[in-house]
C-alpha cells in the first residue's frame, strides 16, 4: 500500500523516463530502457563516443530544443563513461561556446551541461571561459561541408588556455566546428586539445 504511493510521490519529484522514447521507466532504474539500449551505437575509436542517430539524437534533440533537462544525468553518465580515456591528461574541460545572443534565446548550452559532469569526474575545472565565440554562425546543419569550414572560420578565440584542454561539444557533424575550436585554443595557449562529442555523424 505504502510502495505504489511513495512510487508516485518520487514520481512526481523525479519521473524516471527514457531519453531515447520517453516511456517511464521501472522503479529503481534509470537510463535508455530495454528497446532503446541495444540501438545505441557505440564507436570504438575518434572523437565521438557514439553514432549520431536513433535513440541517442532522440535525446538529444529533446534536451536542446524541448528543454528536457531531466534527461541531462543519463547523457552526462555516458560522457563521463566514455572520458575514461581522458583521465589524468587533461587540465580543464572547455565546452564549445554558444553566441551569447543563442545562448540567451535557448537558456543553456548543451555542450557545457555535458561538460560539467565530466570535469567532475576527471576531477579538473570547468573552463568555459577561455573559449569565446565572437560571431553567431548560421546554424551548420543547413550548410555543406566547404561552406561549413568556412562559416566557423574566425568564429573562436581562445583567451589564456591552460596547456591540455579537453574540448567538449554534444554533437559533432563534420568536424568544421570542432576544427575551429581547437586552433583558437591552440592560439590561445593550449599545447595540447584533446577533443569529445557524445555523439557524431559517421556517415559523411
Ligand atoms: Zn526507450
Amino acid at each position: 500500500m505504502l510502495r505504489p504511493v511513495l512510487r508516485g510521490l518520487l514520481d512526481l519529484i523525479a519521473p524516471a523516463r527514457c531519453p531515447g522514447c520517453d516511456v517511464r521507466r521501472d522503479w529503481g532504474q534509470e537510463g535508455f530502457c530495454e528497446a532503446c539500449a541495444p540501438l545505441l551505437e557505440a564507436l570504438p575509436s575518434g572523437p565521438s563516443l557514439y553514432g549520431y542517430g536513433g535513440p541517442l539524437a532522440e535525446a538529444i534533440r529533446a534536451l536542446k530544443y524541448a528543454r528536457r533537462l531531466d534527461y541531462l544525468p543519463v547523457l552526462g553518465a555516458l560522457m563521463c563513461e566514455g572520458a575514461r580515456r581522458h583521465a589524468g591528461k587533461v587540465d580543464a574541460v572547455v565546452p564549445v561556446p554558444m553566441h551569447p545572443r543563442r545562448l540567451r534565446r535557448r537558456g543553456f548550452n548543451a555542450a557545457e551541461l555535458l561538460a560539467e559532469p565530466l570535469a567532475r569526474a576527471l576531477a579538473v575545472p570547468l573552463s568555459p571561459t577561455h573559449l569565446v565565440r565572437l560571431r553567431d554562425t548560421a546554424v551548420q546543419a543547413s550548410l555543406g561541408e566547404a561552406e561549413r569550414e568556412a562559416n566557423v572560420r574566425g568564429a573562436f578565440e581562445g583567451r589564456s588556455v591552460p596547456a591540455r584542454v579537453l574540448l567538449v561539444d554534444d554533437v559533432r557533424t563534420t568536424g568544421a566546428t570542432l576544427r575551429a575550436a581547437t586552433g583558437a585554443l591552440y592560439r590561445g595557449g593550449a599545447r595540447q586539445v584533446r577533443v569529445l562529442a557524445l555523439a557524431g555523424v559517421v556517415d559523411l
